[in-house]
């Protein structure tokens, strides 16, 4: 163990020379000269509260430094603070549709998207962008009112539409990418392709706006295969999970019955939409 050298003389002997020192220091503070005082008032009415009030002489020059020393350790910690925000993504809310939703978890867009504060999404193609401006631009040439693939369900202002995986491969990752900020265990992004999207919407005139999801394998050997399922946060609390949870317990009891998991017939599509549209009437 190391010997603290302390010149013969003990800790507590220090600590009370330390404190002599500093009451000295604290003595030779000056009240404020008149010229001072104007100083500090012409400061003030010009930048009001935008910049730090002058200190020169309203406290010991001991305890200034001992300010100033603090202040930098603070701007220090707070500069620490949002380098680890970037660290584990900025992505704190999203503009999608006329909403403005704050995340949840962090979901893997690519670095420069994900590091943003705000990402800016098309409703209808999914497609993100980094500004308001980006966005304005893509909506006034994105012709998407609705998701691609089929609508296989419609009753009343709701639809369902079945989306594949291989056939939509870019809107079903970024359907992913979306439902990762409101999913935590999430683990499918970029592997879409042996699965089936079932997009329920809420439509209007200005088009099918999605309000949930649920995905499944195409060639599962079970019947109740649903990977994931989501309903997005403005939704929330209105009965869409419970509809989509039903969705997906029919469309795999008529699937078992037509026998063809890979797609549904026609039929499949009546009889779900005959026996959905009894629970929901
Ligand atoms: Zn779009």
């Amino acid at each position: 163990m190391r010997e603290i050298r302390t010149g013969g003389r003990s800790p507590q002997r220090i600590q009370q020379q330390k404190r002599y020192q500093v009451q000295e220091l604290r003595r030779q503070r000056r009240d404020l000269i008149p010229d001072q005082i104007d100083r500090n008032r012409q400061h003030r009415d010009e930048y009001h509260k935008s910049r730090e009030p002058l200190l020169d002489g309203l406290t010991s020059q001991y305890d200034l430094e001992l300010f100033r020393k603090a202040q930098m350790r603070a701007a220090e910690d707070m500069e620490r603070g949002f380098e680890g925000r970037s660290v584990d993504g900025g992505l704190k809310k999203i503009e999608f549709g006329r909403f403005e939703m704050d995340t949840w978890y962090s979901s893997p867009y690519p670095e420069e998207y994900s590091r943003l504060p705000k990402l800016y999404i098309c409703e209808f193609c999914l497609k993100y962008a980094k500004s308001v401006t980006i966005l304005r631009r893509h909506m006034a040439k994105c012709i998407w009112r609705h998701p691609p693939g089929d609508e296989i369900y419609r009753m009343e202002n709701i639809s369902v539409f079945e989306v594949d995986g291989k056939k939509n491969k870019i809107y079903c990752q970024n359907l992913c990418l979306l439902a990762k900020l409101f999913l935590d265990h999430k683990t499918l992004y970029y592997d879409v392709e042996p699965f089936l999207f079932y997009i329920m919407t809420e439509n209007d005139t200005t088009g099918c706006h999605i309000v949930g999801y649920f995905s499944k394998e195409k060639n599962s050997f079970l019947n109740y295969n649903v990977s994931c399922i989501l309903t997005l946060p403005q939704y929330m609390r209105k009965g869409y999970g419970k509809m989509l949870i039903d969705f997906s317990y029919l469309l795999s009891k008529t699937e078992e019955k037509v026998g063809s998991p890979e797609k549904p017939s026609p039929i499949s599509v009546l009889s779900v939409t005959e026996v959905t549209g009894r629970v929901y009437s």
